[in-house]
């Protein structure tokens, strides 16, 4: 860990930004490929209809997110060096606990987020660009307006700023993000039914929570559990 901190320190910006460029686009691609693999072992699960025949502008939308991603890391990294942000170092239960906050105030914050996204006007705006694509493959986790991919990456910057994470859970979470983003578009559930019914699992987002978001935009608004759909009566 020690390493990697004084990398991120003492290493020249232009290499860091390389190296930052290279890390978003190995997560899009291993986020995609991954998604198309479950998709294909799943396949007799579909949740929705399988996807359009794939376009220039995702493909350009996509890259644009990837871009601003990179933006975003960089942004962390530049607040990180001008003591903004602070990490702590703790192993063990504090990882664990640091994990819930980040992933709870996460949800709830981008469940507002998703919810002003959906009044007439921001949709029109900035929303529907999304939600052109309804019928969703794993590569439509990174197709959005920029503005926001934008406002997501500054709501993360922002409460790194605010809350003091451990290096593992803020981690996890980042990990966490991508897995729970990438479920809600690979167009086929590998959750067992029975998910529905569990204590506990029953809160957490699958593939078809998010499938039935795109299939009727007044409902499924959260992204890592059903916890604000519930208590706000969208779900
Ligand atoms: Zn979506
Ligand atoms: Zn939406």
């Amino acid at each position: 860990m020690n390493t990697l901190i004084f990398f991120l320190r003492d290493t020249p910006i232009w290499i860091l930004v390389l190296c930052i460029l290279a890390e978003n686009v190995f997560i899009l691609v291993g986020a995609v490929l991954v998604g198309e693999g479950l998709a294909r072992l799943y396949a007799s699960h579909r949740v929705t209809e399988a996807a359009a025949p794939l376009t220039s502008l995702e493909i350009m939308l996509a890259s644009t997110t990837v871009l601003l991603n990179s933006l975003v890391t960089l942004g962390g990294l530049f607040l990180w060096r001008a003591d903004f942000i602070h990490f702590r170092m703790d192993s063990g239960w504090a990882v664990l606990l640091d994990f819930l906050v980040l992933v709870l105030v996460m949800d709830v914050a981008m469940y507002v987020l998703h919810r002003l996204a959906h009044v007439p006007l921001f949709f029109k705006m900035v929303h529907r660009t999304h939600h052109l694509y309804d019928n969703p493959r794993p590569l439509t986790l990174f197709v959005m307006n920029p503005v926001e991919a934008l406002s997501f990456g500054l709501l993360w910057l922002t409460l790194l700023c605010i809350y003091d994470a451990t290096w593992v859970g803020m981690s996890l979470y980042l990990v966490s993000n991508v897995a729970f983003g990438l479920i809600g578009h690979i167009g086929v559930e590998p959750f067992p039914e029975r998910w529905k019914t569990t204590p506990i699992l029953k809160y957490i987002s699958t593939s078809s929570f998010h499938a039935g978001h795109h299939q009727d935009g007044d409902h499924n608004f959260g992204f890592y559990t059903l916890i604000w759909d519930r208590v706000f009566g969208t779900l």
